[in-house]
């Protein structure tokens, strides 16, 4: 399996397939579909903070859970909550995702999304390598039509260059991912 070092971070098959994704181009957002990423403390913290400006953006359904139960469920996932899910899909999801939108408003999509969701396809390892999730690769079980191999000609580096550069910024700042 070929490996490619960076001086901070280790790609395990990122530099070696293709990926990209067809959001607004055929997938209307499929990895926002029951995926309940996990919440980091700071993470929840900040959408805390944004919701004022999160809410009246969000799908009605959405909007009536998030009031009753708030956007967090008691299910974990490694320890941390979980994003809750209105009809099968993301409580922030409304044509796109509503976090990405504001912090795009802001220069910085990433702004208030969960790191799992801002790197996504790409998953660390204990050791902290990294890997693009790809069916047949590591066991790999959701089958989005973007994780197959064959799906795109695209580098990955080059589909991927923000998630890998914020993988990289992770990596250096010991930060953990979600
Ligand atoms: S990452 Fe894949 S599933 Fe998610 S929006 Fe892009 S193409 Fe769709």
């Amino acid at each position: 399996m070929p490996i490619r070092s960076l001086p901070l971070v280790t790609f395990e098959n990122v530099h070696s397939t293709t990926f990209e994704c067809t959001y607004g181009r055929g997938c209307p957002g499929l990895c926002c579909t029951n995926g309940r990423p996990p919440v980091e403390p700071e993470e929840a913290a900040r959408i805390e903070k944004v919701l004022p400006r999160v809410l009246p953006e969000l799908r009605p359904e959405a909007l009536r859970i998030v009031a009753r139960e708030g956007f967090a469920s008691r299910r974990r996932n490694m320890g941390r909550p979980m994003l809750r899910v209105a009809n099968g899909w993301c409580i922030f999801f409304n044509r796109g995702c509503v976090l990405q939108r504001l912090g795009s408003e802001e220069g910085d999509p990433d702004r208030y999304k969960p790191s799992t969701c801002a790197l996504f396809p790409l998953e660390r390892i204990k050791d902290g390598t990294w890997y693009l999730r790809q069916w047949g690769h590591r066991g790999e079980e959701w089958l989005l039509p973007c994780l197959n191999p064959q799906a795109s000609t695209r580098p990955a580096a080059e589909g991927l260059a923000a998630e890998i550069a914020l993988a990289e910024r992770l990596t250096a700042n010991n930060e953990p991912d979600a």
